[in-house]
């Protein structure tokens, strides 16, 4: 999964000096890179489009194209502009230095080499570069989570609070019937804020790392028992049947805190999603090693072209449910990590009008010791 930290950092060395070149070649394999090898500047801007090194060792005088106008080009190219160049200079050249820094470079090395100073500044832009990366993610993630505060909590909160405004005052002249219907949809609507913060919660721990599962065999017939038990208010409300056709004693090996928290959210997206008078049916079978379990709804559907983006943080999500149920998206979000925390994966069938079927793989058994 963690690709980053288990695959050796990609280094493309740009230099038409042979000796040059095969000093640093020795020097980065020696030290773990991976390293690949451009003898002039052409060749250079080709491996760096093609293969997105993770930093770029660049000489200044080559033939042709020198290593200032290759510098150049990588940095007009987006692909290319974040990869940190480092220039390869004489001692002496100090003009050359504040040229290549002028032009974006992240830092210069010094020919004659000395070998330990090349890797401490290799290893230094690479930690740079992987920071700068990590930040910029987290950044997306906050303003996500920063518009999800803002959007879906806040409506219900303010619909909660009219809500209790009406209920308060005596004199509004609402029945009995009407009465209990108001208390029935701050009900519903508390309920769904506090799944929110559920998610909210369980999606900020995982965002932190600190979420590992903790897989062990449990019996999905009763777990499904369970999250149906408490999904079955919203569902009553809309007229809309659940059923549990999950097989007698068919278990599963996953961490259960996590099961209950994907059956949950696609228990609860259904309902969001079906209209009166439906049905949501789930089922599970064996797929090999695996079992596959599906929550399948009778509901409106989502475009195909919806189909990817629903699993993904950054996409603005589609509409409300069929009663205007707020939804965030971020249920499905926590289902994709979860289910991959367990060594599976998650999809969705869908038809517009007629209805949506998520599929995930789990396996059935801890795998055998190899
Ligand atoms: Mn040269």
């Amino acid at each position: 999964m963690n690709r980053e930290s288990k695959e050796a950092a990609k280094i493309l060395i740009v230099e038409d000096n042979p000796t040059n070149m095969g000093i640093l070649f020795d020097l980065l394999e020696q030290a773990g890179f991976q390293t690949l090898m451009a003898l002039d500047g052409k060749q250079g801007l080709f491996h760096a489009k093609a293969a997105l090194p993770d930093l770029i060792l660049l000489d200044i005088l080559m033939p042709e194209m020198d290593g200032f106008e290759t510098c150049r080009k990588l940095k007009a190219d987006p692909r290319t502009a974040e990869i940190p160049v480092i220039f390869i200079t004489a001692l002496s050249e100090i003009d050359n230095k504040l040229k290549g820094f002028a032009l974006g470079a992240a830092d210069y090395i010094t020919k004659p080499f000395h070998h330990e100073e090349v890797i401490s500044r290799v290893k230094t832009h690479l930690t740079l570069q992987k920071q700068r990366r990590d930040l910029e993610s987290l950044n997306a993630s906050k303003d996500r989570l920063l518009s999800i505060i803002g959007h879906d909590l806040k409506n219900p909160i303010n619909f909660l609070m009219g809500m209790s405004q009406i209920l308060s005052e005596s004199e509004n002249g609402a029945d009995e019937a009407q009465m209990r219907e108001f208390v029935r949809d701050t009900y519903s609507v508390s309920s769904n804020v506090l799944a929110l913060l559920d998610n909210l919660l369980c999606w900020a721990r995982s965002q932190t790392g600190e979420l590992k599962p903790a897989p062990e065999i449990f019996d999905l017939q009763e777990l499904v028992r369970h999250q149906i038990m408490i999904c079955n208010k919203n569902a009553e409300q809309k007229e809309i049947r659940l059923k549990n056709d999950v097989p007698r004693d068919f278990s599963v090996y996953m961490d259960m805190d996590m099961a209950e928290t994907m059956i949950r959210n696609l228990l609860s997206n259904a309902v969001k999603f079906t209209d009166k008078g439906g049905e949501i049916r789930i089922f599970a079978a064996e797929a090999g090693d695996l079992a596959e379990v599906s929550v399948a709804d009778t509901g409106v559907g989502i475009p195909p072209e919806h189909h990817e983006k629903l699993f993904s943080l950054q996409e603005e999500k589609w509409g409300p449910g069929t009663a205007g149920e707020q939804g965030t998206g971020l249920g499905l979000i926590l289902c994709k990590e979860f289910v991959e925390k367990n060594g599976g994966r998650i999809w969705c069938d869908s038809k517009e009008g007629e209805g949506t079927t998520f599929c995930f793989t789990v396996p059935r058994s801890a795998a055998p010791q190899p």
